[in-house]
């Protein structure tokens, strides 16, 4: 659902604050805006593509570095109003427990395309108007505070009227992100430059001088609302371009309403940026779709299709107007070296069980956050969210099994989607006409063979670490129902009952406490996603020893510290999150 109505009228006050803003006071917010997007150069465009590979002979001042971020800076912004990215929150909100720990007792997801040609404005792909709504009922639960309908996207953001005279800038230190050499600088605004402004530190690379990182918050916040703090990095995704990647947001203990306070951790994604690469599949699909009503050949060879063969291919035209319909979306990675991995399980199942489909299995990942699998034709989808926190091999065995049983089983695939004009919709309501659910009883079917399978498997032995996954499933289900539902298919848990129950009675006991028994991983560190074309690859990150129990956090949101690395044509693997702690 389009929000521009909404985002229009926000375009005009936008720029100076972001977040928890008194409903009642937006009316006089608009009235003390000033008009804030900068001007484009004119040959922006050919600047920003023109690489500069060797840093410039003389030093420069302080001075002339400052000039040059701002300039950056504008071009940066002038560089997104092309751009139309993907945008994920996921946000949970927490508690402090018995011990003094946080955990997560509610959670809340968004997904949208970021439009900012003009002024930020966003697209919901979650049937919501707007992450802000969501927020104004079901976060806070107070009706006369709210969060912006762009949220945490914003944060992309440093100040859109990014001007010398409004701050003042302090060198630090220089410091490596990565291996790129930034020079640290606090920003603080100047007194009577508006509401709004940033405040806090900037990591500017000392090539360029692109803002590759800023952290800290807006201010000042007007009296009735408030801005919360957050940790934004860009990535050098293509030459000359430093794109918005992840934003890490956190409140412990922000106090709003007199006696209210909250307290929540949240990470966005962005991704999707190349939007015509994402779309060249397009030309290969065509191609195929059209095969079966263009064999003209007059060949002995040649024949019209068996009436078995016939519905084959007729599902097998669903399933690829489906998988790349997903994948144009920015849904869907494009095929890819993790594919392989799964690939490589879903072998191990079907060769140690003589089973033989007399058509590949093909599997894929979807990029978002919420843990779901689904299976469309021949085609086993998985989700980051879900590959990021399965702990071991034999827990993702359990997950490609339950699908591979709905292929095994020969379950019904709604062909549907095989008529073309049934591709026409809008991008947002991918989710709504993408509907991949199966019936209650296919879903026992598949638990059940699923786990006939596993036993006679390599991972016979291994299921106690499956069944604890679902156990911690299980146990966090009711507190993070935004990540367990699923978009496309079925959930893995419905409140209490989770799938493939079976395999919980034979594992062992869940143990918060011992650090050496992990259950499910947090969410990010496994998949690394190219946030310009959405491949997508294993982190390479070893795992860390944990230190205390605290350190499990299993499903839960952590920092991101990305490995920044400069964009260079023949290096594919420039994206390398730093994997939280895990076994
Ligand atoms: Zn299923």
């Amino acid at each position: 659902m389009r929000i521009s109505r909404l985002g229009s009228l926000l375009f005009f006050f936008f720029f100076f604050f972001f977040f928890l803003l008194l409903a009642s006071v937006l009316p006089t917010f608009s009235q003390d805006s000033n008009p804030a997007a900068p001007p484009a150069a004119p040959d922006s465009a050919t600047v920003s593509k023109a690489p500069n590979p060797s840093p410039p002979a003389n030093p420069l001042s302080f001075n002339d570095v400052l000039d040059r971020v701002i300039q950056r800076e504008h071009l940066f912004l002038a560089q997104m109003r092309h751009m139309r990215p993907m945008v994920e929150t996921y946000l949970q909100d927490l508690k402090s427990d018995s011990d003094g720990n946080s955990i997560p007792v509610k959670d809340q997801y968004f997904l949208g395309r970021l439009e900012m040609n003009e002024g930020p404005d966003d697209v919901s792909f979650v049937g919501q108007p707007g992450f802000g709504h969501r927020m104004l009922n079901k976060l806070t639960g107070v009706y006369s505070m709210r969060f912006l309908p762009l949220g945490f996207a914003q944060m992309v953001v440093l100040d859109t009227d990014f001007q010398k005279q409004y701050y003042k800038f302090t060198f630090v230190r220089r410091e490596f992100l990565g291996e790129i050499r930034c020079l640290v600088i606090d920003v603080e605004p100047r007194q009577g430059s508006g509401t709004g402004r940033f405040k806090g530190r900037m990591w500017v690379e000392d090539q360029d001088y692109n803002v590759v990182r800023f952290n800290g918050t807006y201010y000042p916040h007007p009296k009735t609302s408030y801005y919360l703090h957050f940790d934004s990095w860009r990535l050098n995704l293509q030459s000359g371009m430093w794109l918005p990647a992840y934003i890490y947001s956190e409140e412990s203990d922000l106090k709003y309403m007199m006696a209210k306070s909250l307290h929540f951790k949240a990470q966005t994604r962005l991704w999707g940026y190349d939007l015509k690469g994402l779309g060249k599949n397009e030309e290969f699909t065509q191609i195929l779709v059209d095969s079966p009503q263009s064999v003209k050949d007059q060949s002995e060879a040649a024949a019209d299709a068996t009436p078995v063969v016939a519905e084959r291919m007729w599902e097998r035209q669903a399933e690829n107007n489906a998988v790349d319909r997903l994948q144009k979306v920015g849904l869907l990675a494009p095929s890819g070296e993790v594919d392989k991995v799964l690939q490589t399980v879903v072998t191990n199942l079907l060769v140690t069980n003589n089973i033989d489909l007399q058509s590949d299995v093909h599997c894929r990942v979807l990029l978002t956050a919420p843990l779901e699998s689904l299976t469309i034709g021949h085609t086993i989808v998985v989700s980051r969210g879900l590959l990021d926190v399965l702990p071991d091999e034999a827990s993702l065995a359990m997950v490609l099994a339950h699908e591979l049983s709905h292929i095994v089983l020969g379950h019904q695939f709604d062909t549907k989607l095989a008529f073309n004009d049934r591709m026409f919709f809008p991008d947002e309501e991918s989710f709504h006409r993408l509907d991949f659910k199966r019936r209650a009883a296919d879903e026992e079917a598949a638990d059940t063979k699923a786990v006939e399978l596993l036993k006679n498997s390599p991972y016979k032995d291994k299921l106690g670490t499956a069944g604890l996954f679902l156990k911690a499933l299980q146990q966090r289900a009711p507190a993070l129902p935004n990540l367990i539902r699923p978009h496309l298919g079925n959930g893995l848990a419905a409140g209490k009952s989770v799938r493939m129950s079976t395999l919980l009675a034979s594992a062992p006991q869940l143990e918060e406490r011992r650090t050496d028994q992990i259950a499910a991983l947090p969410l990010g560190g496994r998949i690394k996603l190219d946030p310009w074309s959405d491949h997508v690859d294993l982190a390479k990150a070893k795992p860390v020893p944990l230190i205390s129990a605290r350190e499990k956090m299993p499903f839960e949101i952590t920092p991101f510290f990305p490995y920044l690395t400069r964009f260079s044509t023949a290096g594919t693997d420039r994206v390398a999150l730093t994997a939280p702690d895990r076994k």
